[in-house]
């Protein structure tokens, strides 16, 4: 068979003004950057990523690739029309130059448009009219996707990520893969949504904690008792459209079966409610004074969480709070990042190693962006590249651009050009940071870091410092919901 791949992927905070570009796209960052025709055939290869591992299973399978493109961008606000168009351009064109048998592409599932409040959906009905009803489109997605009936109605099987930290990007790919020939068998698969009545905090949808990683020990159970192939979505809540929030997914042979999985699925979403509200991040005082009391005796790192600058939510990871706190409570041995200030980053490289800044942060918009005077003293700089080892995104080469350490009494700050989230270790260890020797890790991320850093941390604390990706979905001004929608957890 020849089989269309591409990729188009971005998570939209519809909440942020600023809108994401092609330029975002054509960034490089923790992943390649927008790649097509045959490089896509190469660049992905032993990549943590949908497109690689679906690309080598159906290659393994003795099927043709005819590769389309693929583009991935930061979080961030709604994707400018021209970023859109020019994807679409770019699959459509590819797929009017060959008839093909099937159709992958790997997307992320919470993209909104200036034009468009459902991006995939949008994107999926364009895909479908080029290639005609009979031609199955298998797509992965994001666990942070917002599904909308669109999406289902166009994808003839989705397979969402099923960890948080998303450690299996590359398994929804190879699911896909793995389900091709029953989808190619049956045409028109049955398939079900159903969309859950409450919003999950970002924080509390992470599988490292409960309920979200029983949630998915429970999917696949009633996959292995029911033959359907089923999504658990945690949603992407800071989007102002209809269709945000959780979702199950259900495709299989038949109606009645796969309906009566995707309600299982569901019932159990609803049972965990009360345990998704039990979550209760700490304000940052009091996050950083029991941080402050566990490192006294630990012998590794306690590891905050600065969710609500988390730039995977779209946030723009620049704000200071975490900071100011560390040094208000005369914090030692203190690590912060990723601080994104390029001002800061530059100034560094000209001052060099020893010379000092006057302020630092404060760079972007919004809450908690007030600058830290100085001085800051530069102790280490680099160019921002390493390979990461975080099981995420093993292999990819990561770009942070000039980057900078800068050190104030006990805390340090990472600064860097490119925002991003620490995903990676070595986002520090590069610049010769020994993370084992710091009484205190402050990450902006607020729960990928965790595939990272969880292993060498004391204790991870989730703590809430001024910002825009708010921990309580209910802070959000929604317009677009669904009627009847809880905008947090009920008790
Ligand atoms: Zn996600």
């Amino acid at each position: 068979m020849r089989i269309a791949v591409g990729g188009f992927m971005h998570e939209t905070n519809t909440f942020v003004d600023a809108p994401t570009t092609w330029d975002d796209f054509v960034r490089a960052g923790p992943w390649p950057t927008v790649t097509s025709g045959e490089n896509i055939l190469t660049v992905f290869r032993g990549i943590n990523l949908a497109i690689a591992h679906f690309d080598a299973a159906v290659q393994a399978a003795g099927h043709e690739i005819v590769p389309l493109a693929w583009a991935a961008a930061q979080p961030g606000g709604r994707v400018a029309d021209d970023a859109f168009e020019r994807m679409a351009t770019m699959f459509l064109d590819g797929l009017r130059r060959q008839a093909v048998d099937a159709v992958f592409l790997e997307l992320h599932g919470a993209m909104v448009t200036r034009a468009h409040d459902d991006g995939e959906g949008a994107m999926l009905a364009r895909v479908r009219e080029a290639v005609g009803a009979r031609v199955p489109i298998l797509v992965s997605l994001d666990l942070h996707a917002n599904v909308s009936p669109q999406m289902v109605e166009h994808a003839d099987f989705i397979s969402s990520y099923r960890t948080y930290p998303h450690t299996d990007w590359g398994a929804a790919g190879a699911r896909c893969a793995q389900w091709l020939d029953r989808v190619m068998a049956w045409r028109r698969p049955a398939r079900a949504l159903r969309q859950s009545p409450f919003l999950v905090p970002v924080t509390a949808g992470c599988t490292y904690v409960e309920p979200a990683g029983g949630l998915y020990e429970q999917l696949r159970a009633i996959e292995a008792e029911t033959g359907v192939h089923l999504s658990l979505n945690m949603g992407f809540p800071p989007a102002d459209i209809f269709d945000v929030g959780p979702s199950v997914t259900a495709y299989g042979a038949d109606q009645a079966s796969v309906d009566q999985a995707a309600d299982r699925l569901l019932a159990a979403l609803q049972a965990a409610e009360p345990a998704f509200a039990a979550h209760n991040p700490l304000p940052v005082a009091e996050a950083v004074a029991r941080a402050l009391a566990i490192a006294a005796t630990a012998a590794r790192p306690v590891v905050l969480s600065d969710t609500q600058d988390n730039p995977g939510a779209g946030a723009p990871s620049s704000t200071t709070g975490v900071i100011a706190e560390l040094l208000r409570q005369h914090a030692d041995r203190a690590v912060v990042g990723i601080l994104h200030d390029p001002a800061a980053a530059q100034a560094a490289h000209a001052a060099g190693i020893g010379g000092t800044l006057d302020r630092l942060g404060g760079g972007g918009t919004g809450p908690g962006q007030e600058p830290l005077p100085g001085p800051w003293r530069v102790s280490a700089l680099s160019d921002g590249r390493f390979k990461g080892t975080s099981p995420m995104l093993r292999s990819a080469e990561t770009t942070m651009g000039p980057t900078a350490l800068l050190a104030q009494n006990g805390v340090e700050v990472l600064a860097a050009t490119i925002r991003q989230q620490p995903i990676h270790r070595e986002v520090f260890t590069h610049l010769g940071v020994d993370l084992g020797s710091r009484k205190i890790v402050a990450l902006k991320s607020s729960a990928h870091f965790r595939a990272g850093y969880q292993e060498i941390a004391e204790e991870v604390i989730v703590c809430l410092a001024p910002g825009i990706n708010l921990e309580d979905p209910a802070g959000f001004k929604f317009t677009k919901i669904r009627p009847k929608v809880r905008l947090r957890p009920a008790r």
